[in-house]
């Protein structure tokens, strides 16, 4: 039988105007951007606690402390290849992911595929198991009133030994 473990990870940040968008490693054009340590990735950082989470680790914080200066700034791709360096150390492999980013503005619509094909190589993994969605808050919280981005991952592992 096959050892299947799941994960979940979630993040948000907030949005302050003119500061660079980045979702999924996808540069998004946005007049609003996230206020953050590293690039701000909201979906990577989820994903990244999604995968320590399956495979029994700590999260993003522990591996990654925001303190430590060598993480300013730093893209939330390089930080994934490490997590995932960790994750192929412990032989796991990812099954699938599936992603809901929540924003108000601008409408992911037009980039939620390239942020499935992003995620795809650099996960080495097949389009088809990737999930990306977007929603908006409907104008009513932080995330509806654009002031922040939210991020919910969830993934499923398997162990191969
Ligand atoms: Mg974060």
């Amino acid at each position: 039988m096959s050892d299947l473990r799941i994960g979940l990870g979630t993040d948000l940040h907030r949005l302050e105007a003119n500061l660079p968008l980045v979702i999924g490693g996808v540069g998004i054009p946005s007049p609003v951007g996230c206020q953050a340590h590293s690039d701000g990735d909201v979906l990577i950082h989820a994903l990244i606690d999604a995968l320590f989470g399956a495979c029994g680790q700590s999260d993003i914080g522990d591996h990654f402390p925001p303190s430590d200066p060598q993480y300013k700034g730093i893209s939330s791709l390089i930080l994934l290849q490490r997590c995932l360096e960790i994750i192929r150390t412990e032989d796991f492999s990812i099954v699938n992911i599936d992603c809901v980013i929540s924003l108000e503005q601008p409408k992911l619509f037009p980039h939620k595929q390239a942020i499935r094909e992003n995620l795809a190589q650099h996960l080495g993994l097949g389009i088809d198991r990737i999930g990306v969605k977007a929603k908006t808050n409907e104008a009513t919280d932080a995330i509806g009133q654009n002031l922040a981005i939210g991020a919910q991952v969830i993934v499923l592992l398997q162990k191969n030994s």
